[in-house]
């Protein structure tokens, strides 16, 4: 049997705090909640999970606080056989969403960046543990620095760079000169480039890196790489009931599947099957399948 392919993570890790509410409270305001919960998330550690469970050997590299939601926030990524070997703990709290929930399925949602934001660089042992990877999947959820420091290592150890541009800012041209595959939702392709055109974006891409996907939510996902044709892969059809993590459980399905040498396509086809079943489950990280259940929706 050939081995799982091995996928660093460089990202954050945050305690979703998610409150439910029949209307969300406007400044000055309180409500009564339905319902509380408290979900280990952030969009590192999501990739993480969801690459574990699709089967690659995973290494999450970032920073937890020293608080309780820093314990379980390990333990979480433990529980799903991520290697957390290259997750600090620093003095302070772990990162935190704060997110509210109103009866419509809209949010509004407070990111406290916390420990995350410490993970400005690279600490000892990152550079092997990125060495040892065949690809490196990057997010921007902490700062800058530390994405590009992952960025150059990777580049420098020949390791695969697969970006995901969120939340969506203006992306120095170093990084993306050191990136291989980038991975925008629609929202993202249209903040980089200006048009909510996804050919369009996807073609103005392609300026600056060799691979696009830009992810359709129930649309699809549309695939472009330079001196080819894009290519549209369909999403299934299925009954969403929770869309939150849809782009991450696809990265890390897509960074397994390209990861055992099969082709895009149906690298493609796979990850938006890992994604379609995830949708149709509630919770972020709860609701990621695991290998056998997307081969066995895949056929
Ligand atoms: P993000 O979660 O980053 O906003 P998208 O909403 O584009 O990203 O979703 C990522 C992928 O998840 C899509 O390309 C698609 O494969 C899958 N997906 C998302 N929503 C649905 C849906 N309603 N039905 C089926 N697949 C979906």
């Amino acid at each position: 049997m050939t081995p799982p392919p091995a996928i660093a993570v460089l990202g954050s890790t945050n305690m979703d705090l998610v409150a439910y509410v029949p209307t969300a409270p406007r400044l000055g305001e309180t409500v009564t909640g339905s319902a509380f919960r408290t979900i280990p998330g952030g969009k590192g550690a999501n990739q993480a999970v969801a690459a574990a469970r699709a089967g690659g050997a995973v290494s999450m590299i970032g920073a937890v606080g020293a608080d309780d939601f820093g314990t379980q926030l390990r333990t979480a990524l433990a529980d799903a056989h991520v290697d957390t070997g290259g997750l600090r703990t620093v003095g302070g709290a772990s990162g935190i969403a704060h997110i509210v929930v109103d009866d419509d399925g809209g949010n509004s949602i407070i990111v406290v960046p916390g420990a995350n934001g410490t993970v400005g660089g690279l600490a000892d042992g990152d550079d092997a543990r990125i060495a040892a990877a065949g690809a490196l999947l990057l997010q921007l959820e902490i700062p800058l620095s530390g994405v590009l420091a992952g960025a150059r290592a990777a580049r420098a150890h020949g390791v695969r760079v697969v970006l995901t541009p969120a939340p969506a800012q203006p992306l120095p041209g170093e990084l993306l000169a050191n990136t291989d595959l980038l991975v925008p939702n629609e929202h993202e392709a249209a903040a980089l480039t200006g048009t909510s055109d996804p050919y369009k974006a996807a073609a103005e891409l392609l300026a600056t890196v060799p691979e696009v996907v830009v992810t359709l939510g129930a649309e699809g996902s549309l695939y472009a790489a330079r001196g080819a044709e894009p290519v549209l892969v369909p999403a299934p059809r299925v009954q969403a009931e929770d869309t939150t993590a849809a782009g991450d459980t696809f990265v890390g399905a897509l960074a397994v599947a390209s990861g055992e040498g099969r082709p895009m396509p149906e690298a493609l086809a796979w990850a938006s099957a890992a994604a379609a079943l995830s949708v149709q489950r509630a919770g972020a990280s709860a609701s990621m399948p695991y290998r056998h259940e997307i081969d066995a929706f895949t056929g």
